[in-house]
């Protein structure tokens, strides 16, 4: 066929599938694409067209998706792949993700940060022991991604253990959930913490049965441990090299896994993150969740949320924290967690006059809200302040965040739909912290990670590993999502179930809604950027506990391969 039939054929090809709108994207210029995919199950997440056999990319975005007659657009600089059968998806998207390459690399590790995988307490103070050895007294020995429900003791970390590791030096082992804390004697010495100090607003000194500090520390009260000591230090080069290492290494690590846009939550690395980018480095696209300085900087100088460009924009604030931890059981709720004397509902952050006083400012300067509220109770505080924002500076289509939302009860769901709110729920935990889902008991967990209760009530939810705390492999999270059983074989709320289609959604194009993005995102349409994973099998032909197995074969973002098996 000469150029003008190829371009007729595509016409008629397209023609009864793309709605009038998107016909003008379509035929902008799709004879000399830069690389056309063919013989693909394309999983388009496009209810215009679900199904496809072949896409053509240019200049980084669709310009073509439908049938194998697609490759007649090939000219001579045109890419061909043949899929070969295999499923092909849109790029996986994180909507919440701390994204520490740093520490990642350069960090004790105490656990294991992208799997399940239990280890001994003993092997937890060996490496606090030798790293002890390289410091000068009075350093903090750090160790992180602590996981108390993977330790092959069967019981919890404590203040006698760290002393094992070191007495000269103050030890601080933190939970990867972050809301919680190990230290040891000499850490609560330095601080001045005995076991008659009052735990403080927020926070708790954990006791043993015969009223002794036992070297766990939550929330609000770890930081009077953490100020005082001298931590190790490097030059402003040093600290620049681990800084960009870090970057690199994670944005690696998305790529490999399906990730082609993270929402990233953690604080100072978006000069890193540019730098790379120069560098060709950065694989990702990201999302910059922002607070302290670079939050008070766009309030005071005008930069709102949106800022940027494809690759790196300006997100919603990053989590702004209203109560404790799902994880580490420190979360608000108006019920008492189960088998802890005396009754604990939980640990409030932030009292709702700071609460409706940061949101009234950060909403006012059009910077898209986002806070951290898991139990109920931080919810409901947390949507009494967003109302109470919304009304007094009222502006067209503002979906503020919720990171985690994670217990929910109708009311608080008809008030989310209300504020088209949109959370960012934990995608992995139903797999990977099943472990834990005792603590909470069925009757919660009813209500816990309510995906199916989110999806029915018209609500958008995304998929927020929250990595650290969670890992942030999006199969294991289409798994978790599927199934809701986890690596212990145990299924919690079955009832918040959701169908493999609905959870490709979650994690691909309710991620794009939830930063705005859906227009650029989420879904293989023309016009939108070329991102997308190729994988080894089906994922509906294979079994739903195998999902999180399946071979990432390759990741393609803005129409560059970013990873290759
Ligand atoms: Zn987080």
């Amino acid at each position: 066929m000469n150029k003008e039939q190829n371009r007729r054929r595509f016409m008629s090809l397209v023609g009864g599938t793309f709605a009038g709108g998107w016909a003008g994207a379509a035929f902008a210029d799709p004879q000399e694409p830069d690389l056309i995919v063919y013989n693909a199950k394309v999983q388009t997440v496009d209810n215009v067209m679900p199904k496809a056999q072949a896409f053509a990319v240019r200049s980084g975005r669709f310009v073509a998706v439908g049938s194998n007659d697609i490759k007649n657009l090939a000219g001579k600089k045109t890419q061909s792949y043949d899929a070969k059968g295999m499923m092909i998806v849109p790029g996986f998207i994180d909507a919440h993700n701390h994204g520490g390459g740093e520490e990642l690399l350069y960090d004790v590790l105490v656990g294991n940060p992208y799997d399940v995988e239990l280890v001994s307490i003993d092997s937890i103070v060996a490496k606090l022991k030798a790293k002890a050895q390289t410091l000068p007294p009075g350093t903090w020995v750090e160790g992180f991604f602590l996981d108390d429900t993977k330790l092959k003791d069967k019981r919890p970390l404590n203040i006698h253990d760290l002393d094992k590791a070191t007495t000269d030096h103050p030890v601080m082992v933190l939970h990867r959930g972050g809301h919680t804390a190990f230290f040891n004697s000499k850490a609560f010495q330095m601080a001045g913490v005995t076991q008659n100090t009052p735990n403080p607003y927020g926070g708790t000194y954990d006791k043993d049965a015969a009223g002794a500090l036992n070297g766990r520390v939550t929330d609000k009260a770890m930081a009077s441990l953490q100020k005082v000591g001298s931590r190790e230090s490097f030059t402003p080069a040093q600290k620049q090299k681990r800084q960009l290492d870090g970057v690199a290494f994670i944005s690696k690590k998305f790529v490999q896994y399906g990730l082609t846009t993270v929402h990233h939550n953690e604080v100072g690395v978006l000069e890193a993150m540019q730098e790379q980018r120069l560098r060709g480095n950065l694989l990702h696209r990201v999302s910059y969740e922002m607070n302290g300085d670079l939050l008070e900087a766009m309030i005071k100088t005008g930069i709102e949320t949106g800022f940027g460009d494809e690759w790196i924009r300006l997100g919603a604030t990053s989590e702004h924290t209203v109560d404790g931890s799902l994880s580490e059981r420190t979360m608000a709720m108006s019920r008492p967690y189960i088998g802890i004397s005396p009754p604990y509902k939980g640990n409030l952050t932030e009292t709702q006059d700071d609460l409706n006083a940061w949101c009234e400012r950060v909403h006012r300067a059009n910077i898209r809200l986002n806070c951290h509220a898991n139990g109920e109770v931080a919810i409901d505080r947390t949507l009494t302040a967003y109302e109470r924002a919304l009304k007094l500076y009222p502006r067209a289509d503002t979906r503020p965040k919720i990171t985690h939302c994670s217990m929910i009860n109708d009311q608080l769901v008809r008030r989310m739909k209300a504020l088209n709110v949109v959370p960012a729920m934990f995608s992995t935990y139903p797999y990977y912290n099943s472990d834990k889902f005792h603590f909470y008991g069925e009757e919660m967990m009813r209500h816990m990670i309510a995906f199916r209760t989110m999806i029915d009530a018209g609500i958008v939810p995304a998929a927020g590993s929250d990595f650290g705390p969670g890992p942030f492999a999006p199969l294991m999270a289409i798994q978790a999502m599927v199934t809701r059983t986890g690596w212990n074989g145990e299924t919690w709320g079955a009832n918040q179930k959701i169908t493999l289609d609905e959870a490709i959604k979650v994690n691909t194009i309710n991620g794009a809604y939830n930063a705005r993005e859906e227009k650029d995102k989420g879904s293989i349409t023309v016009g939108k950027l070329a991102d997308y994973v190729v994988l080894a099998d089906d994922l509906h032909s294979v079994a739903p506990a195998k999902i999180k197995d399946v071979k990432i074969v390759r990741t393609v973002v803005g129409g560059r391969t970013a990873y290759q098996a």
